[in-house]
């Protein structure tokens, strides 16, 4: 499907999309129902016992995401999330994804979370019904298209990496009230760091599920390739990024599966279980003051 184009019809004859309040009141109906009613749309739950295994789906090659490249990446608050711009004018200096069964490869274009509140977790899919603390989005879009709206025209376009963030052991969430950058300002970061340090360690890539789904967001373009990680990260890198505490609760629920499979890689867990264990604990209402060395206000 191609962005709002050939989705016109699906409005009054499909459910509204499940959005979760106060979420889906800063988009307009007509936006909502743009594609976002569509049979492929994301996030899901993901019930690992209906997983089917693909050998196929061995390690992700990850580059650049071991190098802090030169230059600067912007941060913006758009309320609704903080997204950290990673686009580069260099050739040189991609960040890309390939391997792992994508179709393709793939240039890093920007990051974001989604999150709860502190009373509640905030990831967008689910595990087995589970609900984690927040999770890390990294866009990708496929190096044959130059931009976003190029790459929405095509089922392959973009390619998103999901990674669940678990509270620490010691009970403490960043979220950082106050400072850059508000609703609608962007910062530009001091210096870039290693995308490495944001994922869990690397052996435990392996194990991901893979499904065909859709923006998260309004358009809801169902032209991405999703690969969601099993192994919870702890926060460790967070105090690095602002968490905006006027923003809460950013996720779309789980949206219908309907035909899709999810599958499972060669590694990954394809049974049941929580993926919490014992771990698993909603947000500590504690705030922290997130570091603001690496961030200097932009004109
Ligand atoms: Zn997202």
């Amino acid at each position: 499907m191609s962005g709002l184009a050939g989705t016109a019809g699906l409005a009054g004859t499909q459910p509204p999309p499940a959005w979760c309040p106060p979420w889906g009141r800063q988009w307009l109906p007509v936006e909502l129902k743009a594609t976002c009613g569509g049979d492929k749309q994301s996030p899901v739950n993901i019930d690992r016992r209906q997983l089917q295994r693909d050998s196929g789906l061995g390690d992700i090659v990850f580059q650049g995401y071991d190098q802090a490249p030169p230059g600067t990446w912007r941060l913006a608050n758009d309320g609704h999330t903080v997204m950290l711009s990673l686009a580069s004018e260099s050739a040189s200096e991609h960040i890309t994804i390939s391997g792992g069964g994508l179709p393709g490869r793939y240039r890093a274009l920007q990051l974001h979370f989604h999150w709860g509140s502190p009373v509640r977790n905030g990831s967008e899919h689910t595990l087995d019904g589970h609900q984690l603390p927040m999770e890390l989005h990294i866009v990708h879009i496929n190096v044959k298209y130059r931009t976003l709206a190029e790459a929405k025209g095509h089922p392959n376009g973009l390619a998103v990496l999901g990674f669940f963030f678990q509270v620490g052991l010691q009970g403490l969430m960043v979220l950082v009230g106050g400072g850059p950058p508000g609703t609608g300002d962007a910062v530009d970061l001091a210096s870039t760091f290693r995308l490495s340090t944001l994922l869990p360690r690397t052996s435990r890539l392996s194990g991901y599920y893979r499904y065909q789904g859709s923006l998260t967001t309004p358009d809801c373009s169902e032209v991405v390739v999703w690969t969601v990680f099993e192994e919870p990260q702890l926060q460790a890198f967070v105090s690095t990024l602002h968490f905006p505490a006027a923003v809460t609760n950013n996720f779309r629920p789980p949206q219908p599966l309907r035909s899709r499979k999810v599958f499972a890689s060669r590694a990954a867990t394809a049974s049941g279980g929580s993926p919490c264990r014992d771990r698993c604990q909603l947000l500590s209402p504690l705030l922290l003051l997130a570091l603001l060395g690496p961030f200097s206000p932009t004109l």
